[in-house]
């Protein structure tokens, strides 16, 4: 019998030249075959090894000037976390062994650089040795503009103040034509990449994401799975590449699609994206992460049979897509963590942000309490 998938496609796929029209291709064979090719590419790059973090979410408040149709996390009766409510939350999750505090919010009013300095200053000053993973592409290019300074000043600023590395959300799906629809007063794909660009080229390494599964199509979700992969090969600043699937719930987005009978995806849409995010990113991102949150458990363990080789953080304290529908909890211990990825049949260790593996012999970094 035939391969179903030819080796040209493959041998681009190993050599991390995959074109738009190979992945077009990939989306008619059985998915099964698919999946096969992502897993071996994994094996390739990563082992056997499922990475975790322990991390906590900080999202400082939920007051937003944006304008974004699928959030369903803003409110105009929210709340603003003052700095020492802040560094509270910081001791609990640097109590429970947290490595990593991850730092948004939404976008306020009336603060400038100095406010989002600030933050930083006070967490580092506080927890020298805690990572800071904080504040989008859009709170940075926010920031720069209520302070009227360039982006660079404003990532310069960040640093200096003790930024460690940045989340690349707000990415969404980098068109400019779904921008349009979806979060119109968000900056553009260009501006997206540029302050992406800025962050890695100051030495600020960064996550990417496409929040996938509303109104793009299948070819915006390929060209901005490739946009991505074009700006590794220039920066190589990316850690990692996170697929988030969109949640339908309490959004305006969200609330059309449902009138017209859909629920954003299935499970085999969500399992195929992460297998091509392997393909297309292979040699280029080594790291493919699944939200356990947005994909529910027991997919993100079948996920690790596709491409994904990493689960992402134990949280803590996760809003956002609660926010918008996902049932799926706000915490996880890493000894469950450990034990869906064991019985998967892979290997887990506990990593920091930026993938080295965190050991005993750093008891500084190393988790403590192993349960919830
Ligand atoms: S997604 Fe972020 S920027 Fe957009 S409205 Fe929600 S909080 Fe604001």
């Amino acid at each position: 019998m035939n391969p179903v998938i030819p080796d040209e496609i493959v041998e681009r796929a190993y050599e991390g030249k995959t074109t738009k029209k190979d992945v077009l291709f990939l989306l008619e064979v059985p998915p099964f075959e698919l999946f096969e090719l992502a897993d071996r590419l994994r094996q390739e790059t990563v082992g056997d090894t499922v990475t975790y973090v322990v991390n906590r979410n900080i999202n400082f408040t939920n007051i937003c000037v944006g304008t974004c149709g699928f959030c369903a996390f803003r409110s105009d009766q929210g709340y603003v976390m003052d700095i020492p409510q802040i560094l509270e939350k910081v001791k609990e999750a640097h109590s429970l062994g947290a490595t990593e505090v991850c730092i948004q919010g939404g976008l306020l009013p009336d603060v400038n650089i100095g406010f989002y300095t600030d933050i930083i200053r006070s967490v580092k000053r506080d927890f020298p040795h805690l990572h800071i993973h904080a504040f989008s592409p859009m709170e940075v290019y926010h920031a720069a503009m209520q302070s009227d300074i360039s982006i660079d000043e404003a990532i310069l600023r960040l640093q200096e103040a003790g930024l460690d590395t940045m989340p690349g959300t707000a990415a969404e799906i980098l068109s400019d034509r779904v921008r349009s629809i979806i979060c119109p007063s968000k900056l553009k794909t260009s501006e997206w990449a540029d302050v992406i660009t800025k962050a890695h080229k100051a030495g600020i390494k960064t996550t990417a994401t496409i929040m996938y599964g509303h109104i793009e199509t299948v070819e915006e979700r390929i060209d901005h799975i490739i946009l991505i992969r074009d700006i590794q090969k220039r920066t190589g600043g990316f850690l990692e590449f996170v697929p988030l699937t969109f949640m339908p719930y309490n959004n305006r987005v969200g609330d059309e699609m449902i009138k017209m009978g859909r629920y954003a995806t299935s499970g085999m849409d969500d399992l195929k994206l992460y297998a091509l995010s392997r393909i297309i990113l292979n040699t280029h991102i080594s790291n493919i992460q699944a939200s356990w949150v947005k994909l529910g458990k027991k997919l993100a363990q079948v996920s690790l049979h596709c491409g994904v080789n990493d689960l992402g953080g134990t949280l803590m304290e996760e809003r956002i897509s609660s926010s918008a529908g996902s049932t799926n909890g706000q915490f996880m211990s890493a000894q469950e963590l450990e034990w869906f990825i064991v019985s998967s049949g892979r290997k887990p260790v506990q990593r920091n942000t930026t993938y080295t593996p965190v050991t005993s012999s750093d008891p500084t970094s190393r988790i403590k309490p192993r349960v919830a």
